[in-house]
């Protein structure tokens, strides 16, 4: 079998064991990014994983769960740290009437995320480069999106400064997280507070082949203060 093949044989076994269906196309277009980022993967340092079926499952399946257990965003939605387009490339493939922002710090995956852009082509995405410590403080961005997603960016506490500046007041900052989701949780407690979120539920998962996942389900309770996000390498430095 093809690596197109299987990729797109494992994927649809995945929609299937989590009671996903995608619109017309969206299948095809996924299978369009996974050619890209085979063929430009190791040039923009995109990604780890190289196996059609376990790229299938550990990225695009992975980055579509929290379809498969909340409503569809109600709004705009923006991806911290997308990297090579995960989650929001599927998240944006499976609702094609929702415009998502990639947001994204380095240069070069900037420039693989724009050339997936028009080549796939996404007509509801656009990629930003920046860092999301400047992008939180932009009016338009700030407060202005429904969904806030990250996967595997930073530390939870360090990540909540980065994204809930983003979320609108009853939007919704989605973590997707390991089996340390939790743990994260506690660490990050006053960080969401201070940041204007309240943690809403953490929802256990596990991928088909048994990874086991935590979506952390974070609602924006209140604006956050304006002084936060803090200037580029504070959130890391010193963590609230
Ligand atoms: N989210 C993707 C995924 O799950 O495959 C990429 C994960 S990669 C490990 C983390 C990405 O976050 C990197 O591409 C990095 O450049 C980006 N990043 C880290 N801190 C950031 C920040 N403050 N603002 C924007 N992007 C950031």
């Amino acid at each position: 079998m093809r690596a197109s093949e299987k990729f797109l044989s494992a994927l649809e076994a995945g929609l299937a064991a989590f009671g996903l269906s995608l619109p017309p196309g969206a299948r095809e277009k996924m299978g369009r990014h996974f050619a890209l980022l085979s063929l430009w993967g190791r040039r923009f340092s995109l990604t780890a994983i190289s196996g059609a079926e376990e790229v299938a499952i550990l990225h695009y399946l992975d980055s579509l769960a929290p379809l498969a257990h909340l409503p569809p965003p109600e709004g705009p939605c923006i991806d911290v740290g997308s990297g090579a387009g995960f989650p929001g490339i599927p998240l944006a493939l499976a609702l094609p009437e929702v415009k998502f922002v990639l947001l994204e710090a380095t240069r070069k995956k900037v420039e693989f995320l724009r050339r997936a852009i028009e080549d796939i082509p996404l007509p509801n995405c656009q990629a930003v480069w920046g860092r999301a410590e400047e992008y939180g403080r932009v009016t338009g961005y700030r407060e202005s999106f429904a969904w806030v997603v990250a996967r595997a960016v930073a530390p939870l506490r360090e990540l909540a400064e980065y994204t809930l500046p983003f979320a609108r007041l009853g939007g919704l900052f989605l973590a997707y997280k390991g089996p340390r989701g939790e743990a994260e949780l506690a660490e990050a407690a006053r960080a969401l507070s201070v940041l204007g979120g309240e943690v809403s539920e953490v929802w256990h998962y596990s991928l088909p082949g048994g990874e086991k996942r935590q979506l952390l389900v974070v609602l924006k309770v209140s604006p956050t203060p304006a002084p936060y996000p803090r200037r580029p390498g504070l959130a890391r430095k010193r963590p609230l």
